[in-house]
């Protein structure tokens, strides 16, 4: 089981952000902490011991929680979780956000692996972004990082962005690998509705740089990553050798895993026939997710059953993510069936259009596959869907 606690707490909304994160909450703060440990307790009451694996604090920005609260909230979770077994844990800090003191005391909470949000480097694009930092302080934070002896750093980084030439963009890259991180996140910015970024694009006040221009932002970290030694586990993911994020493995290979907080999603074993596991998500408003913790009304939480065809397209969904794909024995230990007997015929079709690829067992996006990623998962779960209603039309 992995742990995974959200902080859903800001110093300023970022153009770009859909996630449950509040700015000017710290009067919530303090209840918030409260709650967590409230919802820990009752979890461990629900679900009996859970010793976590990895651990990943997450947010919003965990690191502007004051250092007695967030001293509070890793002692409290070493005190509910046993932690002997839990050899990653990350904690997401913002640039600037944070002191040597704070860095020091998280350190000797056990906390072993930090991801900042470093975006970009240039200015405009910062400022763009609505990011509260430049670059001198992404480099002060991580030498500060550096300083209090953490092994472990994650930076992510965002191309495509409205303005971004390839200049820029290998610029960063560039920028990034000289704060000597072991891990790079590298996410293609997805413009959300409802943000502001999303409304500047449909004015036209902003405007996305063109596919092939994106393409070639991706082919540069691609080979940029791998001159310095980086090598791709997942579309968005690098790693120097044995530093890549375990807490993400686990969603891509569907370890169970337990959210905390608010809009913190778990994903729990069902009854292993007609429910595989269930996915539980807590309410992404803060207000509603304290009320939820202050009432104990627990149903509040949405609840999603994911039966057995919906896991197997899952392990393909996710499995397909990451470099080395899914394997074929992994695909029958999860589900008892054969890969080859829900999606052989698809994704032959799909090697022979150069999507898709195999070797040993495993089966693989090609570089052009990653591209057109969400082609090939439709046409994964139309044959999953042939495959479900059997050749006379029944529901197997
Ligand atoms: S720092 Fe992260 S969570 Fe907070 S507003 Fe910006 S993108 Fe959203």
């Amino acid at each position: 089981m992995e742990l995974y606690v959200h902080i859903p707490f800001c110093i300023k909304k970022c153009a770009y952000c859909d996630f449950a994160s509040y700015p000017g909450r710290s009067d919530a703060f303090p209840g918030y902490i409260d709650a967590l440990m409230q919802e820990a307790d009752t979890r461990i009451r629900e679900l009996g011991s859970i010793a976590p694996e990895t651990l990943y604090i997450g947010g919003g920005t965990p690191s502007i929680l004051p250092l007695p609260l967030m001293e509070k909230l890793l002692e409290g979770l070493a005190l509910r979780f046993p932690m002997h077994g839990c050899l990653e844990r990350t904690m997401e800090v913002n640039p600037g956000t944070v002191t040597p003191d704070f860095l020091r005391m998280i350190r000797d909470g056990g906390i072993n692996r930090i991801s900042m949000g470093m975006q970009a480097k240039q200015a405009h694009l910062l400022s763009m972004l609505g990011r509260i930092h430049d670059w001198d302080t992404v480099k002060r934070t991580a030498d500060a990082i550096h300083e209090i002896g953490f092994l472990h750093l994650n930076l992510d980084l965002m191309f495509g962005l409205p303005g971004q030439t390839r200049e820029d963009w290998r610029e960063t890259l560039q920028a990034a690998l000289s704060l000597s991180p072991d891990h790079l996140s590298c996410y293609g910015l997805i413009p959300e509705e409802g943000t502001p970024l999303k409304t500047a694009l449909d004015k036209g006040t902003l405007a996305l740089p063109d596919e092939e221009t994106e393409r070639a932002m991706y082919d540069d970290a691609l080979m940029m990553l791998s001159e310095a030694g980086f090598a791709q586990y997942e579309i968005s993911n690098f790693a120097r050798s044995g530093c890549l994020c375990r807490h993400n493995l686990g969603y891509w290979c569907q370890i169970p895993y337990l959210g905390l907080g608010c809009s913190a999603a778990s994903m729990l074993p069902g009854d292993g026939v007609e429910c595989i596991y269930y996915r539980e998500t807590n309410p992404s408003d803060l207000d509603a997710y304290l009320q939820m913790m202050r009432e104990k009304a627990f149903q509040k939480r949405d609840v999603d059953r994911i039966g057995p065809r919906d896991a197997m397209f899952e392990t393909m969904m996710l499995g397909l993510r990451m470099t080395h794909g899914v394997s074929e024995s992994y695909f029958y230990h999860m589900h008892g069936t054969s890969l080859a007997s829900v999606f052989g015929e698809v994704l032959c079709e799909e090697e022979k259009r150069g999507l898709v690829t195999h070797k040993d067992g495993w089966w693989y996006l090609t570089r052009r596959g990653m591209d057109i990623q969400n082609t090939v998962l439709v046409d994964l779960m139309e044959s999953m869907e042939k495959w479900n209603a059997g050749p006379s039309g029944q529901q197997k």
